[in-house]
């Protein structure tokens, strides 16, 4: 029987773990938190308030025959198939996969350490969730700053979804004429990838909220409140919404040469093997596949790796599926793929009820039991045939 080791119960890890035969792998699933949450609510604690419960113990979402163990990783060894612990443990196996998603990193920006204390922000944590929420819930007026301190990301359209989400909450209260949303980003354009922008754009105009592009934050002047930019360009603020920087695993790894300057393993983009190792892989938010880091990707990644392990013959495709709430009740989804460009693809009520949807079937997609459906709307939203429609209709 194959020893595979994963790294991180994060949806990547969970879903892998769940996909493997347990009559072929002993599987064991290592996280540094007793707990899995489902991030993409963080957007909805900090902008909303909600206390919706996204947690649950990791050991609960894993098939019977799972192993888990709560352990905080601090080096591995490649060359010698061993993982070390920092309760001392040492783990070996024949298969590791690295799961362990992006750690934000609120010290490589002068001042943002003390925005990140103060204020919080919506994608490190609940804690940091609700803190934001704090802020928001008692903001009277003024100039909020919203963006991205750094060019990687999870999730790219959680930056305008919060810019939006922010804007329908500040009308509701009756604030828009007293608040100026000033939305930074590093990209040329509001949304990063160009076809998208045929969507978003109008909305953020029609919204009033004004984009500041070419925007890389360089400083933060936390006493006169001033956000400056690598390009030259300033914001004064009243209130910072800012999402750190993101960089991959503090895991020491041997060899050293697997991990990129800001900490990513270098992967294979098909196979999601780290380079080199025939036996070792990485999969989600951790790795260098040249496709957002999203929890879709981080799941048809695991069922690939699943699929390589049993024998079977698989490729990434570099699908994307990104849910992105445009507020007033609607959504949309950016989907593409290495072949095809992300489809313009218009917001609808539907998408909306989809994307809350997501949070209740989230735990059972965790143990593969909503594969038929996933399977069967990937098809159906396949981007090549969606191209074909709304890339000439924009
Ligand atoms: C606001 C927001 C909205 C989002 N919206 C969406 C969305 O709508 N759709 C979508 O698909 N994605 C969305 N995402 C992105 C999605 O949540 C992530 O891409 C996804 O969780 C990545 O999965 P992962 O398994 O790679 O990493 P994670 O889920 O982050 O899991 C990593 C795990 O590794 C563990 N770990 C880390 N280091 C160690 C260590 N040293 N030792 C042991 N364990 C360790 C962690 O504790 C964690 O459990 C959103 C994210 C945010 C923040």
């Amino acid at each position: 029987m194959e020893k595979v080791l994963i790294i991180g119960g994060g949806g990547g890890g969970l879903i892998l773990a769940n996909h493997l035969p347990r009559k072929d792998f002993d599987v064991t699933v290592i996280d540094k938190d007793e707990y899995h949450y489902y991030q993409p609510w963080f957007l909805y604690v900090a902008f909303q308030g909600s206390r919706r419960k996204i947690w649950k113990p990791i050991a609960s979402l894993l098939k019977p025959g799972i192993r888990f163990v709560k352990d905080e990783i601090s080096e591995i060894n490649l060359d010698e198939r061993k993982v070390y612990g920092t309760r001392k443990t040492t783990y070996d196996y024949d298969k590791i996969i690295i799961a362990t998603g992006t750690s934000p990193d609120p010290d490589s920006i002068p001042g943002l350490r003390e925005i990140y204390n103060e204020y919080g922000d919506y994608h490190s944590n609940v804690q940091n969730s609700l803190k934001l929420w704090e802020h928001i819930k008692n903001f009277k007026g003024g100039t909020v700053a919203l963006g991205q301190a750094g060019p990687v990301c999870k999730c790219p359209p959680s930056l305008l979804e919060g810019a939006f989400q922010l804007e329908e909450y500040l009308k509701k209260k009756n604030l828009k004429d007293k608040t100026k949303i000033k939305f930074f980003t590093p990209f040329p354009r509001a949304y990063p990838a160009e076809q998208m922008n045929k969507v978003v754009e109008p909305m953020v105009e029609e919204r009033g909220i004004e984009v500041m592009t070419f925007f890389d934050v360089d400083t933060i002047d936390t006493k006169n409140k001033v956000i400056s930019s690598i390009e030259g360009d300033s914001i004064n603020y009243d209130l910072p919404i800012i999402v750190p920087p993101c960089k991959g695993t503090k895991i020491r790894i041997v060899p050293e040469k697997v991990k990129n300057p800001d900490r990513f393993i270098i992967t294979d983009k098909k196979t999601m093997r780290i380079e080199g190792y025939d036996n070792a892989f990485a999969i989600g938010d951790v790795n260098t596949v040249p496709t957002s880091k999203t929890g879709v990707t981080a799941h048809l990644e695991a069922q690939v790796v699943s699929n390589l392990l049993q024998g079977v013959y698989d490729e990434f495709t570099g699908r994307i599926n990104c849910p992105f709430d445009t507020a007033y009740g609607k959504a949309t989804f950016v989907i593409a793929d290495y072949e095809n460009p992300v489809v313009p693809y218009p917001p609808t009520r539907i998408k909306h009820i989809m994307k809350m949807s997501m949070a209740r079937i989230y735990w059972m997609t965790l143990k593969g039991q909503a594969d038929p459906i996933f399977d069967y709307y990937f098809d159906f939203t396949n981007p090549k045939k969606l191209n074909e429609k709304y890339a000439t209709e924009a």
